[in-house]
C-alpha cells in the first residue's frame, strides 16, 4: 500500500538530479494535498487544540522523527542543547508541543512531505500534520514549494520590505 504522502505526491518524478536511474513515470494531477489540512483549519480553536493534543498524546520523545528527516542535520539539535536550555527533556505536555511546533517550524518551507518522520514514528504519530499546514501556507502566501530549485532560498529565509503581510495579527 502506497504511503499517504506518496498518494499526494505530484512530482513523482524527481525534479533535481545528478544521473536519473529509472524511466520517468506519469506524474498526477488532480490531487488534493491538503484535504486534512483543510479539515483542521476549518475547526474551532478549542476543536484544533483538542485535536493537536490527542494527535501527540502518545509521543515518547524518542526524536525518531527528527533523526529520520533529511533537514534535521544541525550539529546539536535545540532539544539537545542545555546551555540555554531551549525545551525540557520530559514528558511535561507543554516540552511535548515545543518539541513539534519548533521542529515543525525549522522544516517551514524546506519541508517536501517526504514522510520519512512519519514512517519512522514507533508510536503512529502523523507528525506531518504540522508540516504540512506550513507547506500549504507557503504555496498560498508564498507561492513556494520546497525541493523544486537550488536557486533561490525558500520563504522563512529571506525578508523582503514588500512580503506579504496582511496574515499578521
Ligand atoms: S516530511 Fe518534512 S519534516 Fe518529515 S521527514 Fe520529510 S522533510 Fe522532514
Ligand atoms: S529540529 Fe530544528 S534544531 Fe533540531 S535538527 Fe531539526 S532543524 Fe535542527
Ligand atoms: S518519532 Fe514519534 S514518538 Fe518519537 S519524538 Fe517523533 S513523534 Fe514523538
Amino acid at each position: 500500500m502506497l504511503q499517504h504522502n506518496c498518494t499526494l505526491c505530484i512530482h513523482r518524478n524527481p525534479v533535481i538530479h545528478d544521473e536519473l536511474a529509472g524511466d520517468l513515470v506519469p506524474e498526477q494531477t488532480g490531487v488534493d494535498r491538503y484535504a486534512d489540512v483543510r479539515a483542521v483549519e476549518a475547526m474551532t480553536p478549542e476543536q484544533r487544540w483538542k485535536y493537536f493534543e490527542d494527535l501527540i498524546a502518545p509521543c515518547v520523545r524518542c526524536y525518531a522523527c527528527r533523526n529520520a528527516c533529511p533537514l534535521c542535520y544541525c550539529p546539536t539539535c535545540f532539544v539537545d542543547e542545555s546551555r540555554p536550555q531551549w525545551v525540557g527533556k520530559g514528558q511535561e505536555p507543554s516540552d511535548v508541543r515545543t518539541f513539534h511546533f519548533l521542529r515543525a517550524f525549522h522544516c517551514a518551507g524546506r519541508c517536501t512531505d517526504c514522510g520519512a518522520c512519519e514512517r519512522s514514528c514507533p508510536v503512529g504519530i502523523n507528525m506531518r500534520m504540522f508540516t504540512k499546514k506550513l507547506e500549504k501556507d507557503c504555496l498560498d502566501l508564498f507561492g513556494w514549494e520546497a525541493g523544486l530549485t537550488l536557486d533561490v532560498r525558500p520563504p522563512l529565509d529571506v525578508y523582503r520590505p514588500g512580503d506579504p503581510n496582511d496574515f499578521i495579527k
